[in-house]
């Protein structure tokens, strides 16, 4: 987002001086010349900083200031006034309302430093909250370092992990419990998006990312690469370890022999934990890794890198077809060797393989390719063996990037809202709709929310992009009333991690109060799957979004559990039948009984039911006669930016006179 600031003054010439004194330095500058056209300019402009005059007719400087604080926390404000109003000035600078005083007359090059330091404070409380987000949204354990590699704070994951409280773990060196050399350390820190396998202080392997970073500090998050413990005196200890590992297939591609290597990972290990006990799977592992070995000798040799992972180098599988063989013996010898020691449980594996030199030049490269398909086919239900794929990887490094580039969407108004039309069969008239999120960002392009929403409830930015959407549609709403227009209600999507959040009510209580928006011609869309998970939560924040006054509405019903039996336990309103119950409307008699008897039954209910994704004339035909109450789908309308969302609003209200 270009540095914008918003000038405000009374005095027209002062207000021209400073902005050619700013839009010389390279500003974006907008003026207003009272407090409330500075507050108008401010809902079209997000302006990072704003530099008030103190003394103006009607709103002094310090109600403005006061008010942009309370709307906009993150703006940074600056007064601007004479020796005069010192006393006033300090007051205001003492409750944190002003960053800086700025004298009149001033004098550029002081006011210039001034303004400079306003955006660097703007970008430092920026990340510093975006760091927050993370640490009490995110997923996963977390810590948040210095550029010294120090800990400055952790998260309830992290700290349950590494079995240490916050106050142990803080201010004490990452190295003191991830055991890296110092070269692995500085890179993994110094990459982007540098994710690397270490052990930690009890030895325990983990996979350690760095998740976000700014000029500030970094955020690492890590995993165990097993559940809980591992195995505990392993056999292992007798095989190559990973740099003999390196060293070998270095050797290889330096002789430019083709060769493949393959991860190997014992994927049931933490089961066989949870059913045996700890010591007894221990054993199991060890009778595991002992057979495994010898069977892999005909064909390579077998590393053992992390508890339950090991690498095989095949010098004579150059083929995938070879290597399918050959990985094919080895999982039958196994097999064999453990029913003759009559072992009842029975070992699962997840292998993945890389074929050199085709798969990476470079030994370090191999490994870490194998490991990374390794990682994401963990949980897979594939049996078979999956080569590397480059493309894989891409999509996993693709979901890092817009991750990374969600977190500055919002400050970088990449987000629009668009609304789709929704027709109501029973009077014909369309006068509600959906908000829909649509990110355009410069490099990515357009990304389908499908794909990016999964992604922020996952990494912690949906807080503050459902907040931005909720705020847009109240003030879009409330634009559409203050121009009379033909319009009920807005239904917003809500994602099931924004209502889990403590200060989730009052959030929307604070977006009501500030847009003055009427509850009531809103709808949240909740889908179910969140619901389930935890029945007497999900019931007790629901009524507490009832309360607020806003419609109830089921989205995607017919995808997940689907059972009606809880509606008449939760404040439901709406009920959306999704668009794949539509698909095959026309052709299967089973989905035509299913609709109308979530119709009947919601009705029983008292519960309206919308159709969503009707395309078709036939469809919305059948929908009608089944007793459906609302339809939404490309047929009626697409979902369009505003402008043409209104236009079609208006046009259907004419015909429906008409
Ligand atoms: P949804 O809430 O079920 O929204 C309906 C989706 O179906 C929208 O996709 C819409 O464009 C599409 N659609 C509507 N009518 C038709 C039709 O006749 N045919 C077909 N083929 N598609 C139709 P979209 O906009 O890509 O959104 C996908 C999903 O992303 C949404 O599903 C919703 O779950 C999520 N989403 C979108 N905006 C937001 C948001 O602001 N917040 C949250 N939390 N989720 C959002
Ligand atoms: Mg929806
Ligand atoms: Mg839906």
């Amino acid at each position: 987002m270009p540095n914008k600031v918003l000038l405000v003054d009374d005095e027209l010439s002062m207000l021209r001086a400073l902005e050619r004194l700013l839009q010389i330095s390279g500003y974006r500058v907008f003026t207003a010349n009272s407090g409330a056209e500075a507050l108008n300019l401010l809902q079209q402009e997000q302006c990072q900083v704003v530099i008030s005059d103190y003394r103006m007719p009607q709103m002094t400087g310090a109600e403005l200031l006061a008010q942009v604080k309370r709307l906009y926390p993150e703006t940074v404000c600056l007064v601007l006034s004479g020796y005069a109003d010192f006393q006033s000035v300090l007051q205001l600078l003492n409750s944190g309302t002003a960053f800086r005083f700025l004298q009149k007359p001033w004098e550029n090059e002081q006011l210039l430093a001034e303004i400079a330091a306003a955006f660097l404070f703007y970008r430092h409380q920026r990340s510093e909250r975006i760091r927050n987000q993370l640490l009490i949204a995110g997923h996963g354990a977390l810590l948040e370092l210095n550029e010294n590699a120090q800990i400055m704070r952790s998260n309830g994951p992290a700290q349950q992990l590494l079995s240490q409280s916050a106050a142990a773990l803080n201010h004490t060196l990452f190295d003191r419990w991830f055991k890296l050399n110092p070269d692995q350390q500085q890179s993994f820190l110094q990459d982007i998006h540098g994710s690397i396998e270490a052990s930690d202080h009890r030895g325990e392997a983990c996979e350690l990312h760095v998740q976000y970073r700014d000029s500030e500090a970094t955020i690492v998050g890590f995993k165990h690469l097993q559940q809980q413990d591992g195995p505990a005196s392993i056999y292992t200890s007798t095989l190559m370890d990973q740099h003999a590992v390196l060293q070998q297939m270095s050797g290889l591609l330096q002789q430019q022999k083709p060769f493949a290597v393959a991860a190997i990972r014992l994927k049931n290990f933490s089961d066989w934990s949870d059913m045996l006990g700890f010591a007894e799977a221990g054993l199991l592992f060890e009778t595991v890794s002992q057979n495994l070995m010898q069977a892999c000798q005909p064909c390579g040799s077998l590393a053992y890198l992390a508890n339950e992972l090991f690498i095989l180098t095949m010098p004579s599988a150059v083929t995938e077809v070879l290597v399918h063989q050959q990985l094919t013996d080895i999982l039958q010898k196994v097999r064999q060797q453990l029913e003759l020691q009559a072992l009842v449980l029975r070992p699962q594996f997840t292998i993945t393989y890389c074929l050199a030199p085709e798969d990476g030049d470079d030994a370090k490269q191999l490994l870490n390719n194998a490991l990374t398909s390794n990682r994401i086919h963990v949980r897979s239900h594939h049996s078979f063996f999956m080569r590397y794929s480059a493309s894989m990887a891409d999509k996993k490094r693709q979901q890092l990037q817009i991750s990374e580039a969600l977190f500055l969407a919002v400050e970088r108004d990449q987000f629009e809202l668009y609304f789709q039309t929704k027709l109501d069969l029973r009077s014909n008239q369309c006068h509600s709709a959906e908000a829909l999120l649509r990110w355009r960002h410069p490099e990515l392009g357009f990304v389908p929310p499908a794909l990016f929403i999964p992604i922020a409830e996952h990494d912690g930015q949906m807080i503050e992009i459902g907040l931005w959407v909720l705020r847009q549609a109240c003030l879009a709403v409330k634009r559409w009333q203050h121009d009379q227009l033909p319009f009920q209600r807005l239904a917003v999507n809500i994602s099931g991690v924004q209502l889990q959040q403590a200060n989730f009510i009052s959030q929307v209580q604070r977006i009501f109060a500030e847009t003055e928006v009427d509850p009531a011609m809103l709808e949240f869309e909740l889908t179910e799957s969140w619901m389930i998970e935890d029945m007497a939560h999900s019931a007790q924040a629901l009524q507490a979004v009832k309360a607020l006054g806003v419609q109830i509405a089921i989205d995607d019903f017919g995808t997940g559990y689907s059972s009606l039996a809880y509606l008449s336990r939760l404040p439901v309103d709406v009920l959306k039948i999704d668009r794949s119950l539509v698909i095959d409307l026309e052709s299967n008699i089973n989905t035509q009984s299913m609709v109308s008897n979530i119709c009947r039954m919601a009705h029983a209910l008292n519960v309206e039911v919308v159709v969503e994704g009707v395309e078709s004339a036939e469809q919305l035909l059948m929908l009608r006669t089944m007793g459906c109450d609302v339809a939404q789908g490309y047929l009626i309308a697409r979902p369009l930016p505003e402008v043409d969302f209104l236009r079609h609003l208006v046009a259907s209200a004419v015909q429906g006179e008409s």
